[in-house]
């Protein structure tokens, strides 16, 4: 069956005929058959460059041989146990020996869980009730933090979502990125705020990135008043560095969350940090959370292939971040009259507004019809962006020097 098809199938059957809102491309979505390497393979015959890369998890692309024999070896010993496996302290060693802010890390499922139990912790430890999201941010799919989210809910046009209770949704402040002063007046304001939860690097409408200092002021003013500071990494994890966002810019978050990267491509998210606060969490303290397929032994042994990976490939990020910069140079001035690219490490995009924005409602201003028709062209090039003006664009390992001309020619027509 063909892509169209396929979709008048699954309309009946599955809400919107998918089973997350930015896949659902108009007027039908393509079907993948297979991937690998740099490359979705499509039900209706077409090879297309992927700059999607599962909305970030692949960054060493699709099917690479190494994490496949990885998974494979772990499918041959079974793969659910609802017990631990030996691997997981060693996981737990990798992931917070590579980031300053974390002494401690538990898995679970999804980054969406990861956010919900970061929060949760950050609660249960500071006694508070409120917490703060940034303007645009996108931490997942529960109610806590279903208020002005990028991604799916900003293509959508449904920055809230229905059957979010108002008093829950009344325990979200938000404050706008790039705005140190709004943060400070908030907290200044207000003793009932557990935490801050902030992508330190917009993704999810992005990148849009930090001015100079920001993250800076951000960590000095949560300190300042007793307010945790939780560093949302589910995309920045080892997308920009061994070490994420805050070994860039230099800050020790209060607590983290992790997700796509660290799964290799397979369900995971992991909330982690200072040991104090981790130690509150069920069942060393009260602070609840669990799951049937938390840690789970195929998404565990998909992660600490790649992470290892990274680790044995010290070049990985210069090579990747010099892959954006091709992109960046081969783009003709004029592009740069209506429009902006902004590029950090292997994330990057090209916004339809003349400055680069600097927050959410600068995000909004986009030409989102100018996307639309950019979006079809690259796709009828063979190149497949992610089908919305807010989502980042990702690279990977696997792309090659052609698939990355291929890429930049898009921006020339
Ligand atoms: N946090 C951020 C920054 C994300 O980008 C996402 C998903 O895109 C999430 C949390 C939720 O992660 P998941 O989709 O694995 O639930």
């Amino acid at each position: 069956m063909k892509s169209e098809e396929l979709f008048s199938a699954a309309k009946t059957l599955i809400p919107g005929g998918v089973s997350s809102p930015v896949r659902a491309i108009k007027p039908y979505p393509f079907y993948t058959a297979r991937a690998e390497g740099s490359h979705l393979y499509t039900v209706d015959g077409a090879a297309l460059i992927d700059c999607c890369m599962g909305y970030g998890p692949l960054l060493l692309g699709h099917a690479r041989p190494e994490i496949k024999k990885a998974i494979a070896d772990r499918l041959e010993k079974g793969w659910l146990y609802g017990t631990p496996i030996p691997e997981e302290p060693e996981f737990a060693k990798l992931i917070t020996g590579d980031h300053p802010g974390m002494d401690m890390a538990r898995f679970v499922s999804s980054g969406s869980e990861a956010t919900m139990a970061a929060i949760r912790l950050a609660r249960g430890f500071t006694g508070k009730s409120d917490i703060v999201k940034i303007e645009g941010g996108f931490h997942g799919a529960h109610d806590a933090v279903l208020v002005k989210a990028g991604s799916g809910a900003t293509t959508m046009g449904v920055p809230d979502s229905a059957g979010v209770l108002p008093d829950l949704v009344a325990h979200t402040r938000q404050v706008p990125y790039n705005d140190a002063e709004a943060l400070e007046t908030l907290l200044a304001k207000n003793n009932d705020i557990a935490a801050l939860i902030i992508e330190p690097v917009l993704g999810n409408i992005g990148p849009v990135v930090p001015q100079d200092g920001y993250l800076r002021s951000v960590r000095e003013i949560t300190q300042a008043h007793d307010v945790l500071l939780i560093f949302d990494e589910v995309i920045t994890g080892y997308r920009l560095g061994i070490g994420g966002a805050q070994k860039m810019y230099g800050i020790k978050p209060d607590l983290t969350t992790l997700g796509k990267i660290i799964g290799g491509g397979l369900p995971i998210g992991a909330f982690c940090g200072k040991r104090e606060i981790m130690s509150l969490t069920v069942p060393e303290g009260p602070v609840y959370q669990a799951g049937t397929f938390s840690g789970n032994p195929l998404s565990l042994t998909a992660g600490i292939a790649t992470i290892r990976w990274l680790h044995d490939h010290p070049k990985t990020y210069a090579d990747l971040a010099e892959k954006t910069r091709v992109i960046e140079e081969s783009l003709p001035e004029e592009k740069l009259d209506t429009g902006s690219f902004v590029r950090l490490g292997s994330m990057f995009k090209y916004f339809f507004r003349k400055d680069a924005p600097q927050n959410y409602t600068e995000v909004k201003e986009c030409d989102t019809q100018a996307f639309g028709a950019f979006w079809q062209k690259m796709l009828d090039r063979g190149v497949f962006i992610p089908p919305s003006q807010f989502e980042t664009n990702f690279l990977s390992v696997a792309h090659t020097p052609q698939d990355i001309e291929t890429i930049a020619g898009g921006y020339l027509a």
